[in-house]
């Protein structure tokens, strides 16, 4: 059955029985990769042997078991794992989302999911902040690298040093010295290993994503206090920083995850914002507390050039990623992507080339229309009449039927990337939006008009 799908591939290139893949990084694209290349394999007869290189154990606190994220899961990434029969147990995800807050300067306003379809998950990538938060956290990458182990995948606590190649074949070199031979090799090291510019060397044409740094952090708050704060809302801050992009506090069990993007964030600019009164007023008392932890880990903000040459492919953040928003969405993706090419058609270049690369073309093209949205969404940051149209707009629309709510919708798959841009794009040319914007936008500054009128007049 299998031959036959394989196009007349030169039985070279194509997985046999017995076929051995190594996986280096063991993050959602890296655990993907190896559950679906395990599943699928199984699903023909053809039987693999897969190893996964992953030094994190992902059970322990602190940065030693994290792997620098949001953690934000989308609707539309729960429902396509739901679809493949992943469900995430209770215990991974540490929140449902079923809201998010805007704030602004000129107010703030709670826009509700279009239905209950539309929550998201909150979930921890390792075992949590440091300061443990009492209670037995199970992160999402070591469900997904359990998952993985479950279907066969042999799971290796160690780093990777390099790939070499021996007769055509990759070879998987261990810090420890030790060699193993591949019929393909796949690449999962994300965009915050040191060794993704040693381990890019081994294929020539492929040249890594082009990042930025952000800011992570995470703030104990206790659980009472997050429910009574924070409550299922996401908070997202759209404030006329410079060089802030999009910030957003997401609540979790004990804790708190703040995330920033931007450009060139640093310390100065994270104290700017946490000294903003929109920021301090969702915490306790309006005081932000010291963070538990925090860091800069960079994120993919262009694909990779060629990620893909005879026997080996890269997948997820080095590969590519939808920008800013459900790079773990994006892992699932290209890893599954490559994982069908594998398994069903072959492991040539040429292979990857016609199949897993239309996976990456759709990203990079989604995100050319991302870069016109997070254009309009920074006017919309720097221009306080504008503010006061989406302030209105949205704070009107929350009475009406989901899809009606246009720029509520909008901005809600904006900030939790549940939907293509493209999707969103489409959906600003409904006749009803322009309108209806330009509306709110002439009503909503004549109110701020009247009100300063009024402060000035009974201060
Ligand atoms: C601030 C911030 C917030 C984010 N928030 C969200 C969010 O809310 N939702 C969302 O969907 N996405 C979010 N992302 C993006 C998301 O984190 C990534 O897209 C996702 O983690 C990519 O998965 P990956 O498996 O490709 O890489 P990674 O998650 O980076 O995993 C790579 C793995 O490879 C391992 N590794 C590295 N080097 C080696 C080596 N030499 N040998 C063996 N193993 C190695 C690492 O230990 C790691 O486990 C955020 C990113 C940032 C920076």
């Amino acid at each position: 059955m299998l031959t036959s799908l394989l196009d007349g591939q030169a039985d070279d290139c194509v997985l046999a029985d017995g076929a051995r893949i190594g996986i280096v990084g063991g993050g959602p694209a890296g655990s993907f990769f190896a559950y679906f290349v395990s599943r699928m394999a199984a699903s023909t007869g053809l039987g693999l042997r897969v190893d996964l290189f992953e030094p994190r154990h992902f059970t322990h606190a602190g940065p030693a078991g994290c792997n620098h994220c949001g953690g934000v899961v989308s609707e539309s990434l729960v429902q396509l794992l739901a679809a493949e029969g992943i469900v995430l147990p209770a215990g991974v995800v540490q929140r449902g989302i079923d809201t998010y807050v805007l704030h602004m300067d000129v107010g703030e306003v709670s826009i509700e999911a279009a239905s209950l379809q539309k929550r998201i998950a909150a979930v921890y990538r390792g075992n949590g902040p440091r300061e443990p938060p009492g209670a037995e956290v199970c992160g999402f990458d070591r469900f997904m690298i359990d998952l993985a182990a479950s279907m066969g995948a042999r799971i290796h606590r160690q780093a990777v040093s390099g790939i070499r190649w021996r007769e055509g074949r990759p070879e998987i070199v261990t810090v420890d010295g030790k060699c193993s031979t591949y019929e393909l090799v796949a690449v999962a090291v994300g965009v915050n290993s040191r060794s993704l510019e040693s381990l890019a060397r081994a294929a020539v044409p492929y040249a890594p994503p082009a990042t930025m740094k952000t800011f992570i952090c995470e703030f104990h708050l206790g659980r009472e206090a997050v429910e009574q704060h924070l409550g299922s809302s996401m908070h997202v801050f759209l404030l006329d920083l410079p060089r802030l992009e999009f910030a957003a506090l997401i609540p979790k069990g004990e804790f708190a995850t703040l995330c920033m993007l931007g450009q060139d964030i640093d310390e100065a600019l994270v104290a700017q914002f946490l000294s903003a009164p929109q920021v301090a007023g969702c915490f306790p008392g309006s005081v932000v507390p010291p963070p538990a932890c925090h860091c800069f880990p960079r994120i993919n903000v262009r694909a990779a050039v060629q990620p893909y040459a005879d026997r080996i492919v890269w997948l997820g953040d080095s590969s590519a990623c939808k920008l800013y928003k459900d790079g773990i969405g994006s892992a699932y993706k290209t890893a599954k992507s490559a994982a069908t090419t594998a398994v069903f058609h072959g492991v040539a270049a040429s292979d990857f080339d016609r199949r897993f690369r239309r996976e990456c073309d759709t990203l990079r093209r989604d995100n050319s229309i991302a870069r016109l949205i997070f254009a309009a969404t920074k006017l919309i940051q720097k221009a306080k009449p504008l503010r006061h149209g989406v302030l209105r707009m949205v704070q009107r629309e929350q009475g009406r039927p989901a899809q009606r709510r246009h720029m509520s919708n909008m901005l809600w798959d904006v900030f939790t990337g549940s939907a293509p841009y493209g999707d969103i794009l489409l959906r600003s040319c409904h006749p009803e939006f322009p309108a209806q914007f330009a509306w709110n936008l002439a009503a909503g500054n004549a109110t701020a008009a009247l009100r300063a009128v009024h402060r000035r007049w009974h201060p």
